[in-house]
Parts: structure tokens; sequence; C-alpha cells
């Protein structure tokens, strides 16, 4: 089998509401997806997507992915889909670095493999759990009126797991976690997303003070030494998601104990490929985790969903549903959907859903 076309297009996804993080220093309201169709000569058609988290979030780039693709193609057109491992070869050769543009084309050709062998990707990937999983909410609020607000309006909609965005400032974030923690219900799993908004002097006064509450934080310092320096200085458990990139990353934040939790982010650290390497580092040292788009449409969320149910249940937290924040859906209700809070996995054989072509407008680029 041969991929025989490569067509990419470009679509906006405007949010619902305004996002807001790092205590307000960071504004999103629309996102730039990247959709990838991938066509071969046995008639399969499989479909990715790289949607990042805006452009001011983390080095990735919505225009940079559809370059990106532009440079990888002529390496890429004539592979088997099937043999995932040529194909990131191929693309490391031809474009070090740059995983967020390498992640759509890797997740098409997930997709066509595991229709090529009529079973959904997690299967192919060879562990495929039917636990659903639950959805974290996405918390970007600034005041605690706001932050209760938008936490209602997820656990009306079902979702038992949260993550709040918090940084910036001290008082207020104390302020902030208190608050949640005196309303947060049995069960619940709350997070705490720092998106790297600390100085360790910041992220140290906030975790030491809410130290009596046990609670969890993601990514609470700009750089891995950050977090290495302050760890013997405070005993709350630690996720790491945006500097959590290459294997490199993993094996360094497993062997010196920075993290208890991995947030493996598929865009982000290049798709589903690296993600699983990732992933069993992360076996390998107990350490949990949470699986999640780095932004994007029901498909990004479902290529995130097949990594997760390779995750034995006891260590897969929660996933994502960016889609939950959007305005549009470019695949008219198909795919894993909000169910009570949790992502149900596709029995369909590859990726499980497809977008609804028309919606997406014409293409920009064609490879053939
Ligand atoms: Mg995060």
């Amino acid at each position: 089998m041969k991929i025989t076309r490569i067509t990419v297009y470009h679509v906006d996804l405007p949010l619902e509401h305004p996002y807001w993080l790092s205590g307000g220093r960071l504004k999103f309201e629309c996102l730039d997806a990247t959709l990838v169709k991938l066509e071969t000569d046995a008639g399969l058609t499989g479909w990715g997507e790289g949607t990042p988290w805006g452009h001011t979030y983390v080095p990735a780039h919505g225009p940079g992915i559809r370059a990106g693709i532009e440079t990888m193609a002529p390496f890429v057109l004539g592979l088997d889909p099937r043999r995932v491992l040529d194909v990131e070869r191929a693309m490391d050769l031809a474009l070090p670095g740059h995983l967020y543009a390498k992640s759509p084309i890797d997740m098409a050709c997930w997709d066509i493999a595991g229709q090529a062998a009529g079973v959904p990707i997690a299967d192919l990937m060879g562990g495929g759990s039917r636990t659903p999983r639950a959805i974290a909410s996405s918390v970007g609020a600034k005041t605690i009126d706001d932050t209760r607000a938008v936490m209602d309006r997820y656990r009306q909609r079902g979702y038992v797991a949260h993550s709040v965005k918090i940084g910036g400032d001290v008082a207020r974030d104390i302020a902030r976690i208190r608050d949640v923690e005196s309303i947060r219900k049995p069960g619940e799993i709350v997070l705490y997303d720092v998106n790297r908004g600390w100085t360790r002097q910041q992220a140290l006064r906030v975790m030491r003070a809410t130290e009596d509450l046990h609670v969890m934080f993601e990514q609470p310092c700009e750089t891995l030494d950050d977090i290495a320096a302050i760890r013997p200085l405070h005993a709350a458990p630690v996720s790491v998601d945006e500097t959590l990139v290459t294997l490199q990353d993993a094996a360094r934040i497993a062997r010196d104990g920075l993290a208890e939790v991995f947030g493996i982010k598929l865009n982000r650290v290049g798709g589903l490929t690296k993600a699983a390497r990732m992933r069993d580092i992360a076996l390998a040292h107990g350490i949990d985790m949470f699986v999640m788009a780095t932004g994007g449409s029901v498909l990004a969320d479902t290529e995130a969903l097949h990594l997760a149910a390779t995750i034995p249940d006891a260590n897969c937290h929660a996933v994502w549903a960016c889609q939950d924040m959007l305005t549009v859906d470019i695949a008219g209700g198909r795919g894993p959907r909000n169910i009570d809070g949790h992502l149900h996995l596709p029995e369909a054989p590859g990726l499980g859903v497809a977008p609804d072509e028309g919606a997406l407008g014409d293409p920009v680029a064609v490879y053939v």
C-alpha cells in the first residue's frame, strides 16, 4: 500500500468563550486547525489533525504545520502508511524537530493502518480499554466567582474532572485553590494547572501554603530546571505537560523524579507513535497520565482517546474534549462525544471518525 495523495485543509475553530491562561497573561478566541487527508492506492483514506492552542501558548504555529507538511510531503508520498515507523523516520529526516507539524500525518497513517487491520487504532496499538475516560474540564477563569461559574457549567454537563487554570498572582491563586477545594465534590479529580505561570519563589509560596489540601499542580514553572530546583522544597505531586516534548524529556523527568504525572499532548509531542513511547516510560516508572489533544476538533480528541485506551485504567486520570469549547463541529455530531462527562472509544476501524469534508472549505494544498 502506498500514500498517493496528501490534501491539506485550513479551518478556523472559534472558541465559544474567550479563554484566559496564566492569570490573564494570554487570551485565546480562535484556534487555527490543519486537517490532513491521506489517500492510498488501496482505496483507504486516513485523516489527521494538528491544532495548536494558538501560537502564544507553546512553540507551535498553525501556518507552521502547513509549511512543514509542504516540506515533508515529497518524503512521505509513496510510503506504506501502515509502516508508521518508516513514515516517522522519513519525516524526522526531512525536517528535524517541528514535532507539531508531524502529528497530523502520523495520525492519518494510524487511521489507515487501523482500517486496513479492521480494528480501532487503540486495539492495533495493543491495548484498547473500553472503560470510558473521564473528560477534564478546562477552567480558564480569573476570579473566584468566574471559577465557580465555569466549574458549574461543566458539572451540569456531567464533568467529574477539572483542570483549573491558575498562575501569576500568589494571593489570588491561594484563594482560588482554597475556594475550589471548599466546593469540591466527592470523587472529583481537580488538577491546578499553572501553565508555567510561576517563578520559583511564587511556586514555592503557593505550593507550601496549600500543603494541607494535598492538591496536585501541573507545569508550575517555565522549565524542567525550575521544576527540578523546587522539587525538594515542596510536598505536592506535579504533572508536567508543556515541557514534556521529546522522549529525552520523558526519560529525564522519570529518572530524576521531577513529576508524578505526565500530561501527554498528542500534537505537542509529534503524534501517537512518539507518545506511545512516553506512555511506556511513564508506566515503567510509576507515573500516571493525562492524555489530551493540544486543541482541536473531535478528531484530535479521538486521537488522544485511542492512546488513553492503551493505558491501564488505573493509570489514566483523564482525557480532554476540546470539541466542547468550540462553536463549530466539522464532523456533524459523529465520533466520541461527551456522555456524562466521559468519552467512549469508537468501535469503527481506524480513528473511528472523519470530518464532513464539505465543512472544511477548499483545500489549501494538494501533494501528489
Ligand atoms: Mg496543562
